[in-house]
């Protein structure tokens, strides 16, 4: 495929103008570019077959299954979109007066005390705007906290499960992460976290389900022993999607959490975003919450309220990422309490009925019930020479976007399967069918595998230099 300057013809142009209706200024010298600049000339067709064909080069949830373990990478209604867009929110500027943004503010409002009654916090602000974001927020928070009791605890228990961003934004809040071993059924050794545990520690960042997507049966015990010792119970709530409805986080103990919009309410992720986050929080935490908070006044007047003395202060301007939260509002709302509860339980059944049928083919490490995602490993396809990497390259060929690889960390050659709740039976059949295929050539023919994938526009990149020596420029 060619690319936009290579098409380029000189005098092409895809804009027509009216007339010059106001008086023709001349623009002084100092102010002009010396060089005109170096833009692709095309027609209107070249510019949208351009861009229609660059994107079907890359694999996307439109255009098919996604089990990015990890990452929910669900379809999002498109109805979430169009709302969104809606005048009346995308054309709102920050900077309004609140008289002019009541709607707005009333949606924000109404979105907190949505999220206050699923997660059984008592408290929410939406102004962080992604996973990670929201737990170096709660975090500052747990450091706030601590020094207003002047205390001085200095580390934070971390399973070895869990996902890197949590030891990452421990040590940007300036704690030190410790990490807790998790037991051979992939769960939090309770031993481990009793001998950590102490008076020096800030709290414990539990994900539930964990990543080996494992519900942690033995919640009520390990928030007991973190509570015993003056610590806080967070949970990285990245994967609410699995008992959303079902149960509430505050139910079982934890003091903090957080949300990804992204994740489990309805906005469509990668590409650099716009994401959303959020954090909850129990009472005795919640005057540390970032401002502005959103609060109702008497007759229904919304405001954005500084008068929060103990806030840990801004995490992003204004509020956050305000056309995700819509997102968000419409998909809670469309889905209602029923809903919620269908999306949790559908991605339960997805993730253990695609672990049933693969688990002969491809090693379990820790057998399941799973919850709505399960680790497989390929130690199996390994003896014939096939990594997980090439079975990921070769599910590409079969035009399925391979699940997460090599994480979590503590299974060996990890295959890491989310399906989420939107996908069809037929759809799940198709895509365990291919991983069977893939596990037959690895014993039968295992170079096809290796050279992988043979039917995508590029075939195997050098991750590692795009990284490390990106060069978006086209003209040297
Ligand atoms: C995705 C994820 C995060 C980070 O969330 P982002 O929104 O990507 O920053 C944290 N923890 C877990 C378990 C996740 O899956």
């Amino acid at each position: 495929m060619q690319l936009s300057f290579e098409l380029s013809r000189k005098g092409r142009k895809a804009y027509t103008l009216p007339d010059l209706d106001v008086p023709e200024i001349t623009i002084p010298k100092e102010y002009l570019r010396e060089e005109l600049p170096q833009l692709p000339e095309l027609s209107e067709p070249d510019v949208i077959r351009h861009f229609i064909n660059l994107s079907t080069l890359n694999h996307h949830i439109e255009s098919g299954f996604y089990p990015l373990g990890s990452c929910t990478m669900k379809y999002n209604p498109k109805v979430n979109e169009y709302l969104a867009r809606l005048p009346g929110f995308a054309e709102l500027h920050p900077l309004q007066s609140e008289e002019t943004i009541q709607g707005a503010l009333e949606i924000l409002y109404e979105l907190e005390n949505l999220f206050i009654e699923l997660s059984g916090m008592d408290a929410v602000s939406l102004q962080p705007v992604a996973g990670a974001h929201s737990e170096l927020a709660s975090l500052l928070i747990m450091r706030k906290y601590f020094d207003k009791k002047n205390e001085k605890r200095t580390k934070i228990l971390v399973p070895d499960s869990a996902h890197g961003t949590n030891p990452a934004s421990t040590i940007l809040a300036g704690f030190e992460p410790v990490e807790v071993r998790s037991n051979e059924k992939g769960l939090v050794d309770i031993g481990h976290l009793n001998e950590l545990m102490d008076e020096k520690v800030v709290g414990l960042m539990l994900t539930v389900p964990n990543t080996l997507g494992l519900f942690e049966s033995q919640i009520v015990e390990i928030a007991k022993i973190v509570h015993k010792k003056g610590g806080i119970l967070y949970l990285d709530g990245a994967n609410f999607n699995a008992f959303l409805g079902i149960i509430k986080p505050g139910d079982m103990g934890f003091d903090i959490m957080h949300f990804n919009l992204h994740k489990t309410f309805g906005t469509p992720h990668g590409a650099g975003g716009p994401g959303g986050g959020g954090v909850g929080v129990k009472n005795e935490l919640s005057p540390f919450l970032p401002v502005p908070r959103v609060i109702k006044k008497i007759k229904n007047k919304y405001r954005l309220s500084y008068n929060f003395p103990d806030s840990i202060g801004r995490v992003h301007s204004f509020y956050g990422n305000f056309g995700v939260c819509v997102k968000a509002y419409a998909y809670i709302r469309m889905l209602g309490a029923e809903g919620m509860r269908r999306v949790a339980e559908n991605a339960v059944i997805n993730a253990n009925y695609l672990m049933s049928e693969l688990k002969d083919y491809y090693d379990l490490p820790y057998s399941g019930p799973c919850m709505h995602e399960f680790v497989l490993s390929g130690d199996r396809q390994l003896k014939f020479g096939v990594r997980t990497l090439d079975i990921a390259k070769r599910l590409l060929d079969y035009g399925f976007h391979p699940p997460t690889i090599y994480f979590p960390l503590i299974v060996h050659e990890a295959l890491m399967i989310e399906p989420t709740e939107t996908e069809s039976l037929e759809t799940l059949d198709s895509f365990k069918d291919a991983l069977i295929k893939i596990n037959q050539e690895a014993e039968k023919e295992p170079e096809i595998l290796k050279e992988a994938p043979h039917k995508t526009p590029v075939s195997r990149l050098n991750e590692l230099k795009a990284a490390k020596d990106l060069d978006t420029n086209f003209y040297k």
